[in-house]
């Protein structure tokens, strides 16, 4: 069968991860997280200490910073799912956390971590045979992929999944807190400059608010199927 590439968008928690994760252990894809990829960034310069008092980065630091930053990810047996390494070591834990989750909208919008992960995502997709999501996979970092979902749901829906998530991680948050910060998260990634979240011309539109994992899983499985022999 013939080799695709598979973009995931759509807005904050919409289940995006857990539905391409789900597809490409089904058909045997790599999956790439590549909202994963800006939490490291964030986790790195928050470490760094490169965020001031009034939330403005410290852009030409964390330029420098960028040259030597390695983000992988490895197979985790234990979970059967990747996680991601930032500099060798496996920070997937720490880039879920709400301070992660609060601050890796402004290092989103900077033209030079966009343009260093694009062309890392990009050479990860070289082979085909890879399932991508996050916000500008099928407007930017790949354009030409074969089979384009975009992913919505309420943002009610979307709070709640995020808020069970961080409370089986054992994390404390409210679930306000949590609303806020989807809707503050969709609308500054709807609005920036550079490849602002928006469908692609030739997504198919998902929207899962109602849909078990089954039924979204078949959903999927139709389309690539689709896609494949077309
Ligand atoms: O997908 P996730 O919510 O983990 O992504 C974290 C953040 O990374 C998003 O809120 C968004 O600002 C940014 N992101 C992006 N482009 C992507 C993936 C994520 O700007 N392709």
């Amino acid at each position: 069968m013939k080799k695709i590439i598979i973009a995931v968008d759509g807005y904050s928690s919409c289940g995006k991860s857990t539905m391409a994760k789900q597809l490409a252990k089904e058909i045997g894809y790599i999956y790439v997280d590549s909202g994963a990829m800006y939490r490291a960034v964030t986790l790195l310069a928050l470490r760094a200490k490169l965020f001031s008092t009034d939330g403005k980065i410290q852009e030409k630091q964390l330029k420098a910073l960028l040259p030597k930053m390695q983000i992988s990810f490895k197979y985790n047996a234990e979970t059967g799912m990747p996680n991601t390494y930032l500099n060798n070591e496996n920070v997937e834990k720490e880039i879920r956390t709400m301070v992660v989750s609060s601050h890796v909208s402004p290092i989103a919008v900077l033209s030079e971590v966009r343009a260093a992960l694009v062309a890392q995502q990009q050479q990860m997709g070289k082979e085909k045979g890879i399932i991508m999501d996050g916000r500008d996979i099928g407007t930017t970092v790949f354009p030409n992929a074969e089979m384009k979902v975009f992913v919505t749901a309420s943002p009610e829906i979307r709070a709640q999944r995020r808020f069970d998530e961080l409370k089986s991680n054992g994390q404390n948050a409210s679930f306000d807190d949590v609303l806020k910060n989807v809707e503050n998260r969709d609308y500054i990634d709807s609005h920036r400059e550079i490849s602002p979240l928006r469908q692609a011309s030739d997504a198919v539109v998902l929207d899962n608010s109602h849909l078990t994992r089954e039924e979204q899983l078949n959903w999927l499985l139709n389309l690539y199927h689709q896609r494949t022999t077309e």
